[in-house]
């Protein structure tokens, strides 16, 4: 069996103790293993990272931009195999693959600019002969833990600026998908970078527990699910560290009667069954304005995903693949279950979806519900699969009140030809990144990425400049220099008064 090895400087020490089985989800079976490390590994990192990361903080900030810029080639250079291989563990199809690694490259390519981003700021003159000048020096050793759905762009959001800034890096990628953050690190290091400075860690709560307690470790970054992501916040806050952590979602797409219904529809079948529903930017919720609207609304989408061709990852045609694991394909169609169970109504079963020559494949057929409500669990909780809910409102206040009052605030996008309705839309509404006739919101490079409520328990958002914050501290120095008058001691606190 193959086995997906840590990447840590002087190798991983030999044999585990435990390992994760990785499969192939198009068609089931178990194609590598990879080692489930513990802390003593840990040590072994941290004390790597902290050694690298005096010399990588000196580096000028235009030489550490060079290996990015040097990553960025590489990454251009390996795109199709990148993604055949993240295809192959993840289970979306080969084109979404390259989307995941271009949007993280994307970041890439923004902390290319770090010396700019890092000049500081200076006052001259803030008293006499007093200058104030203040800069952004990087935390120390910095950690990520990356959830399986994004085994690229995650990663990149987080190790770019981390690193770029002057830190060096520990990645806890996801276990079910661990081959191609190796790879991103192996083309790091080819990139140039010194050893130690992005080394990859394997492990599961055992080893997310060792980066949250270790004193070495000063920012530990975690995007996952909402229950653990509150976990990793308040264990990291409490063991003194800076920590952003992002959760869950569940996010709407509001139709109202005057949208442009086969655009509206093209967009949400991508965003609804896209990557098997199992994108936090999904859109998992259509909330249709007036009966008239979603009368029209389900036609269509009945119609199209009649026509939603469903395959494995490596085949061209497909439009979305199989689910990540066994225990998830249950875990959806479980939802499907208790969507029935609570009365909503069923239009297209996806369960029972089987694919000839890949019949033990982990694929789910797109489903859609109507007449959705919000007292049930099946509309409260992330389902993360290819499940579309409509949710019928009669007007446009309670479809601004539904995303805003539901426990997620990730995502939300809505469907109009009319401004006034957009922007008092965008106004009111309680989520973090807003669409308009954008069906996937995910801010560029540039911007920053950050949903509100259970989505997300930080300060910072991921990536843009809320990424060199997160990834810096703040010096502020107050300087004069000796003119020979020497002047008396001062007993107040000095003041500009
Ligand atoms: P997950 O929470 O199961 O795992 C995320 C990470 O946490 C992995 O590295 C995993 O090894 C680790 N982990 C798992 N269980 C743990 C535990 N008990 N204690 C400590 N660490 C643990 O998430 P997932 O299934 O890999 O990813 C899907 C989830 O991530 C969805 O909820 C999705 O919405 C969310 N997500 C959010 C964003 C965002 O930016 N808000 C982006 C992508 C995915």
């Amino acid at each position: 069996m193959r086995l997906i090895d840590h990447f840590v400087v002087g190798g991983s020490g030999g044999s585990a103790a435990r390992l994760g089985d990785v499969f192939n989800p198009s068609t089931g079976q178990v194609q590598a293993q990879v080692p489930l490390g513990d802390k003593a590994l840990l040590d072994r990192a941290v004390a790597t990272a902290q050694a690298a990361q005096v010399k990588w903080a000196a580096t000028n900030p235009q030489r550490r931009a060079r290996v990015l810029f040097k990553f960025k080639e590489l990454i251009e250079q390996n795109m199709q195999s990148l993604a055949e291989l993240l295809a192959s563990e993840h289970g979306k199809v080969v084109d979404d693959a390259k989307g995941d690694i271009q949007r993280g490259l994307e970041v890439v390519e923004f902390c290319c600019a770090i010396p700019h981003m890092l000049k500081g700021e200076y006052t001259q003159g803030a008293g006499p002969g007093i200058d104030v000048y203040s800069l952004r020096a990087p935390l120390g050793v910095g950690a990520g833990i990356t959830p399986f759905n994004f085994p690229a762009m995650i990663p990149m959001w987080m190790f770019a600026p981390a690193v770029a800034v002057g830190n060096t890096f520990i990645l806890k990628p996801s276990e079910r998908d661990p081959s191609v953050p190796n790879r991103l690190a192996e083309l790091f290091l080819e990139a140039g970078a010194p050893e130690g400075v992005l080394q990859v860690v394997h492990g599961d709560k055992e080893m997310v527990d060792a980066i949250l307690d270790h004193p070495g470790i000063a920012a530990v970054s975690f995007v996952g699910s909402s229950d653990i992501a509150h976990y990793v916040y308040s264990r990291g806050v409490a063991a003194g560290k800076r920590v952003q952590a992002m959760g869950g979602a569940k996010n709407h797409a509001i139709v109202m009667p005057d949208a442009d219904m086969d655009q509206t529809v093209n967009e949400i079948m991508g965003a609804a069954y896209g990557s098997a529903g199992e994108r936090c930017m999904a859109l998992p919720v259509a909330v249709p304005v007036g009966d008239e609207t979603a009368d029209i609304l389900r036609e269509k989408l009945v119609a199209a995903i009649d026509k939603l061709k469903v395959g494995v990852s490596h085949d061209p045609e497909a439009q979305y693949g199989p689910v990540v694991t066994a225990l998830h394909k249950q875990r959806v169609e479980d939802w499907i279950q208790t969507g029935v169970d609570e009365g909503a109504e069923l239009v297209v079963d996806g369960r029972g979806f089987s694919l000839q020559g890949y019949e033990d494949g982990f694929f789910v057929g797109p489903s859609l519900f109507d007449h959705v409500h919000t007292e049930m669990r099946a509309y409260k909780e992330e389902i993360f699969g290819p499940v579309l809910q409509i949710v019928r409102a009669k007007t446009f206040e309670e479809a601004v009140e539904l995303p805003s009052r539901h426990q997620y605030g990730n995502g939300v996008a809505i469907f109009t030809r009319n401004g006034h309705a957009a922007r008092e839309f965008v106004q009111r509404v309680q989520v973090g990144m807003v669409g308009v006739n954008v069906p996937i919101p995910v801010p560029v490079a540039y911007h920053s990425f950050g949903g509100w409520k259970r989505s997300a328990f930080s300060d910072h958002n991921q990536y843009g400049m809320e990424g060199v914050r997160f990834w810096t501290k703040v010096k502020t120095v107050t300087q004069r220099w000796p003119d020979g008058g020497a002047g008396d001691s001062a007993f107040i606190i000095p003041t500009m008064g």
